[in-house]
């Protein structure tokens, strides 16, 4: 494992998020299009979108940008915005399209799906109740489940497709 890639799962780790929750959003995603599809497959499917560069910059960035909100020293106006996660700021969301990008539509729809219901870590995240800022983390960890489903249903499309040839 490189050393940015180590870093962002201590990052996550110290925000209070495991991969195993964003795995449970993977597998929440997928159980019901594969009734046969384990957690453990949904974990290696977020370990490997977590090897990419510019998903480890896009988590990066938003765990930093969080952090200073939360520390109340980032310049305003947008200390206010980004602690209050302001609806009409976005760009936690245009940041969590550099994540869905890396893995095509199927992405982009898992994104909204899970976003609008915010099961698992997502409600954990979207509550507050653990008194930090996740503005950019919620929509950040959306992206990565849903690229991992994505992932997983490619794979399992291309493993059929040369059980039928
Ligand atoms: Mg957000």
């Amino acid at each position: 494992m490189s050393p940015l890639e180590q870093t962002v799962y201590l990052w996550l780790e110290e925000r209070g998020v495991q991969i195993e929750d964003i795995a449970e959003l993977t597998f929440f995603l997928q159980a019901d299009f594969f009734s046969d599809v384990t957690m453990e497959e949904c974990i290696e499917n977020v370990q490997t979108v977590l090897t990419k560069r510019e998903v480890q910059n896009a988590l990066l960035t938003g765990i930093q940008l969080d952090l200073l909100a939360e520390k109340e020293i980032l310049r305003e106006p947008l200390q206010q915005m980004i602690y209050s996660d302001e609806s009409l700021y976005g760009i936690d969301e245009v940041m969590s399209l550099a994540i869905l990008n890396v893995y095509g539509s199927i992405g982009f729809t898992n994104y909204g799906y899970i976003d609008r219901l915010k099961p698992g870590i997502l409600c954990r995240l979207n509550s507050k109740s653990d008194g930090k800022i996740h503005t950019y983390l919620d929509d950040l960890v959306a992206a990565v489940a849903a690229a991992a489903a994505a992932r997983l249903a490619h794979t399992r499309a291309h493993s059929s497709t040369i059980i039928i040839e």
